[in-house]
């Protein structure tokens, strides 16, 4: 059995990204396999039976239209157990085997399955992220001793969901008879709802309150839930009389977390705190180099460089444009470089439009760089501006929506072409030169404020 070729592979993926729910996207097909039997059919290997029938569930029709819109033919689809690559096959086992049977229409949510691809392993440690992740180690390794609850806050795609996956994958290698239990806050409110709709709390409060571990994620959707905060406050507290370990990701601080009754957010204050930030761009740089040579062969460092300088706040939109990059060079033939990777992302929106001034960027710069703001605007271009010059007009061109001849006209009347040398000029000194680099990143922190 042969797995396709990358480009086939890619080309699928493309299709399906396109076609699925983010979320199923994300879950499912970031480390799916194809593999060619023979020219009649495929086989898509799984980790376990229940991966098996999910996967099949979600994947089949959508891999049919893949196959039947790519390569004008559908081959006969096989799911099957057993022969994964490591990468991609979790050994422990899923957190609740029960059966995928479609749920009622009002019954909560099927019971979240983990991303086999959210472990610690591939997880990058950095400064923005370091004490989560160090405290996710220790409350994996040792848990309900020292972190309970564990809390862990930040803002959307900076890894909680990864880490608190990781956290149970790390529990149940060690110990797969944990009884861990990972949901999403969002399914405990329906779990609720519908347990009393169905006269079912007893069994729906059995569930969580005999968990060795109960994680749960984005426990911010709590908001303005009273009957849901009352009911999480009880299991809280047996779980911790019990001692045993909760863990619980949020968008925000406790303390900032809307009509948070004050029991539970004392409670949730009572054991360790722990934010991760946006982060750097070399963790940015290093989460890209793992997530392509996962995929990928030989993706070029300043192509990744310049991927991670373009997207700074949200990992998910990092590995979303190292997609959108690869799957353009897949389907239009054309080598991965840093003008395909400039073409292909020219249309990504800046992540948060800044209402930042040219004015405000060239005093913020020629103050850091102990120049005048005249000098900076001089036609003259002397050696020891010029590199502040070139920053300024690089900053400016991210954070406004002047053209490059209009950012010409407030740098001594140059045209766009030297704006645009300028331009790329601070593109490669960021991916080549760490001072550079240093210079540009705290520049944007004191800019945005960050
Ligand atoms: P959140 O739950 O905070 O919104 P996720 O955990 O869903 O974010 O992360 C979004 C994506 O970014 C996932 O694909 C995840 O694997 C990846 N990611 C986030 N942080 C890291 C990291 N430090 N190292 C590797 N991948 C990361
Ligand atoms: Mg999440």
């Amino acid at each position: 059995m042969t797995p396709l070729t990358v480009q086939e592979t890619e080309r699928i993926l493309s299709f399906l990204e396109a076609r699925l729910e983010p979320k199923v996207y994300d879950t499912w097909c970031r480390s799916l396999r194809i593999e060619a039997v023979d020219d009649r059919s495929v086989r898509v290997p799984t980790a376990n039976p229940y991966y098996r029938s999910w996967l099949e569930k979600l994947l089949k029709k959508p891999l049919e239209d893949a196959f039947s819109e790519l390569f004008g033919r559908v081959p006969e689809i096989v799911f099957e157990v057993g022969g994964t690559d490591p990468a991609s096959a979790p050994p422990a086992p899923a957190p609740l085997p029960e059966p995928p049977v479609p749920a009622p229409p009002a019954a909560p949510s099927p019971d979240f399955v983990f991303n086999p691809a959210y472990t610690f392993e591939n997880f990058i440690a950095g400064p923005s992220n370091r004490m989560a992740y160090a405290a996710a180690v220790a409350v994996s390794e040792n848990p309900a001793t020292l972190y309970n609850p564990l809390f862990i806050h930040g803002g959307v795609g900076l890894g909680k969901t990864h880490l608190l996956q990781a956290i149970c994958d790390g529990i149940l290698k060690r110990n797969p008879a944990a009884k861990v239990l990972y949901l999403s806050c969002e399914d405990f409110v329906n779990g609720y709802i519908y347990a009393i709709q169905k006269k079912s709390l007893e069994a729906f409060r059995a569930r969580h309150r005999n968990a060795d571990v109960l994680v749960v994620d984005d426990i911010h959707f709590l908001v303005d839930k009273e009957g849901s905060q009352e009911e999480f406050f009880h299991t809280f507290n047996t779980l911790h009389l019990a001692g045993r370990q909760v863990i619980l990701s949020s968008d925000q601080p406790a303390q900032d977390i809307r009509s948070l009754k004050q029991q539970l957010l004392s409670r949730f204050r009572s054991g360790f705190d722990a934010k991760i930030m946006p982060p750097t761009f070399e963790t940015r740089l290093a989460i890209l180099r793992k997530k392509a040579d996962a995929k990928w062969k030989d993706v070029p460092q300043d192509v990744l460089a310049f991927i991670a300088s373009a997207v700074e706040t949200n990992i998910r939109e990092l590995e979303g444009a190292l997609t959108k990059v690869m799957g353009y060079a897949a389907l239009s033939g054309r080598p991965v470089g840093l003008d395909l990777a400039r073409e292909v992302l020219r249309d990504t929106p800046a992540p948060s439009p800044s209402p930042l001034t040219i004015a405000e960027i060239q005093q913020t710069v020629a103050r850091y760089f102990n120049k005048k703001v005249t000098e900076l605007q001089s036609r003259r271009w002397t050696k020891s501006t010029s590199l502040a010059r070139q920053v300024c007009i690089y900053l400016c061109r991210k954070f406004t929506g002047f053209s490059l001849s209009e950012l010409g006209s407030h740098f001594g009347d140059k045209d766009h072409t030297t704006m645009l040398y300028s331009i790329r000029k601070v593109e490669k000194l960021i991916a080549k030169n760490p001072t550079i680099r240093g210079d540009v990143e705290r520049l944007v922190r004191e800019l945005t404020g960050k």
